[in-house]
């Protein structure tokens, strides 16, 4: 499906995500184009990925840049470029820990300049180490991968996730002329800059949520989580811990938080 002038964003069915969660994979269509991120690499899914793919004339498919190595993201790549012979393309933070290897690493403000369309690369750290977006410039589209969702809020497992880099990643996007927002989850996102500075918001209230908690006492994570969640379906619980742990790291490494101990034990104060 076209989203707007060569830009396609390609249905991926199957996977843990289904429907609405679906991860999203797009195409960028010139006399070159790029595929962004890959979707899982299960066989039914990925080869209707390949048949859109190959659906074009006169066209040839250089790269699949990755916004970031979740197997909802490159699972797919490695099939997709044995069948086109694109390079996969992942940041020098992200191609170390990839299980998939990169064919070309790329860094903060580099162009891959493709016949008919330029991609900028954007380094946003936080919901993992190496994340990029994707910005094309004369579009003003960007593709966020799991930085900015189309819907829901972006999760943080630390030690990989970290809230400080994320924060400052949305912040350096307030810099961009983005007229629309592609997400690596949920439908596209027209008021970039509101989107943007509503995230920002929301993190720094979840924050104060977290500071205030520390202030009552409340003083381990599961107490904390029980605090700011207090009625929080259980298949939940994983994922709200891992934002308040990411909190709790931002404030510690900016100096106004304290802990004690380590893992379940570990106790935090405020400084
Ligand atoms: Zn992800």
């Amino acid at each position: 499906m076209e989203i707007v002038p060569g830009v396609h964003s390609i249905p991926v069915g199957a996977g843990p995500f289904m429907g609405f969660f679906a991860p999203n994979v797009y195409l960028v269509v010139a006399r070159e184009g790029a595929l962004i991120d890959s979707g899982y690499g299960d066989e039914g899914s990925v080869s209707s990925r390949i048949d859109y793919v190959k659906g074009f004339e006169q066209f040839s498919l250089p790269y699949i840049v990755v916004t970031h190595a979740h197997p909802d993201h490159i699972g797919g790549a490695a099939r997709i470029k044995k069948e086109t012979g694109a390079k996969i393309v992942l940041h020098s933070a992200e191609a170390r820990q990839a299980l998939i290897s990169a064919d070309k690493v790329v860094e903060d403000g580099d162009t891959l300049a493709l016949d008919g369309v330029r991609l900028e690369v954007i380094h946003t750290p936080g919901h993992s180490p190496g994340h990029v977006c994707i910005y094309l410039k004369d579009e003003r589209i960007l593709f966020s991968g799991d930085h900015v969702l189309g819907m829901g809020t972006t999760a943080m497992r630390p030690p990989e996730g970290d809230m400080a880099r994320y924060i400052d990643s949305l912040r350096k996007l307030l810099d961009y002329d983005i007229q629309m927002i592609c997400p690596g989850h949920g439908p596209p996102i027209r008021e970039a800059r509101r989107k943007l500075e509503e995230l920002i918001q929301h993190r720094l209230e979840r924050e104060e949520q977290v500071i205030g908690g520390l202030k009552q006492g409340k003083a381990t994570l599961k107490e904390l989580v029980a605090d700011i969640y207090p009625e929080l379906d259980s298949r939940l619980i994983e994922a709200a811990r891992g934002q308040v742990l990411a909190h709790l790291m931002k404030l510690e490494r900016e100096g106004k938080v304290s802990s004690l101990g380590t893992g379940e034990d570990a106790r935090y104060i405020i400084n």
